[in-house]
């Protein structure tokens, strides 16, 4: 039978699932591209306007000076990446910052401190930040590290909506790019999040050196949770002088498009966000995405600490491909 003579219902699935297995998701991966595209397509329809993208700003509120390893990361504070280490931001920056992505159209803030896990005053702090920004009419996120489940709570009570936190590669994959802490932590963190009633923003890095079989256990590992996250950042790697990852071979746009697609059809209901990379991916490419059934992106001209398209150059891509910032 050819691809054009199946079933519809094997074009996208009604439902979510959540019993993906690997050897499904490497099908998929494996479908000529324009039938990967053409499925979540379909998936992105039946779930979502097309012509919608959510947008989103995410706000670095204390940078540099981790202790954590992950080789991608300009933030660790073992390699030198030129990233100076600075204490967290006080209340009225970060809530003149949300001001000024409120005005520029962002439907939500996003914040990010580089910690392994906060310490209970600096969840104080971050707290008062997540109910500030709420108060402005924005939704909240914040990705801090590792979580207790009494933080979780805490974070719940103060309004979160969001709580980042990336499985970053397949579970294989995952002793080459961090050793200072486990993928069980990671998935640790996301029961607490969950457990929390916070909604969840996971997904991962490409473009790292791993295999395509790395890309199909990242998301197996994320369309097998016992609920999807709500949000799937993809990014492709950002190289910085420094890390470790510094002077990889690039992926080939066209596999993370393939990742976007694969992202979309098993996790359909999920907002899937074209993350970090933008700035270096042509607009074609970033255009193949949104077919792919992505629908959200970073806005702003920096991501945490590496550069992002400035809101000008996004906004009119989205006038070119006729789409629009999803209403909040
Ligand atoms: S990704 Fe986060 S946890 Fe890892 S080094 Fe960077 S700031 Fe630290």
């Amino acid at each position: 039978m050819s691809l054009a003579q199946e079933s519809p219902a094997r074009f996208g699935e009604a439902m979510p699932r959540h019993d993906w297995t690997r050897e499904q998701v490497a099908d998929l991966f494996a479908l000529p591209f324009p039938e990967l595209v053409f499925r979540a397509a379909q998936a992105h329809r039946r779930n979502f306007d097309p012509t919608e993208v959510q947008i989103s700003t995410l706000l670095s509120i204390k940078t540099g000076g981790c202790p954590e390893d992950c080789a991608y990361c300009p933030q660790a504070a073992q390699y030198d990446t030129g990233v100076t280490a600075e204490k967290l931001m006080s209340l009225e920056a970060v809530l003149a910052e949300a001001r000024a992505a409120r005005a520029a159209g962002a439907q939500r803030f996003c914040m990010g401190a580089a910690w392994r896990s906060p310490k209970d005053r600096d969840l104080d702090q971050v707290c008062a930040m997540v109910e500030g920004v709420k108060a402005l009419g924005l939704e909240t996120c914040v990705t801090l590290g590792m979580l207790t489940g009494a933080q979780a709570k805490r974070l719940k009570s103060a309004g979160l909506d969001y709580y980042n936190h990336n499985l970053d590669t397949s579970p294989e994959y995952y002793g080459e790019i961090i050793t200072t802490r486990t993928y069980q932590d990671r998935l640790d963190t996301l029961g607490a999040v969950r457990e929390a009633g916070i909604h969840v923003c996971c997904g991962g890095i490409v473009g790292m050196g791993e295999k395509e079989e790395d890309r199909i256990g990242m998301i197996a590992t994320l369309a097998s949770l016992p609920v999807h996250p709500e949000s799937v950042p993809i990014n492709m790697l950002v190289q910085v002088e420094g890390t470790p990852l510094a002077g990889r071979a690039p992926l080939d746009p066209l596999d993370f498009v393939r990742t976007i697609a694969v992202a979309r059809i098993t996790m359909p209901a999920s907002v899937v966000r074209l993350s970090a990379g933008r700035e270096d991916m042509s607009e074609e490419t970033q255009a193949l995405c949104f077919l792919a059934g992505a629908n959200s992106i970073f806005y702003g001209p920096k991501l945490l600490t590496t550069p992002n398209p400035g809101r000008d150059r996004d906004m009119a891509l989205l006038d070119r491909l006729g789409m629009r910032p999803m209403e909040g």
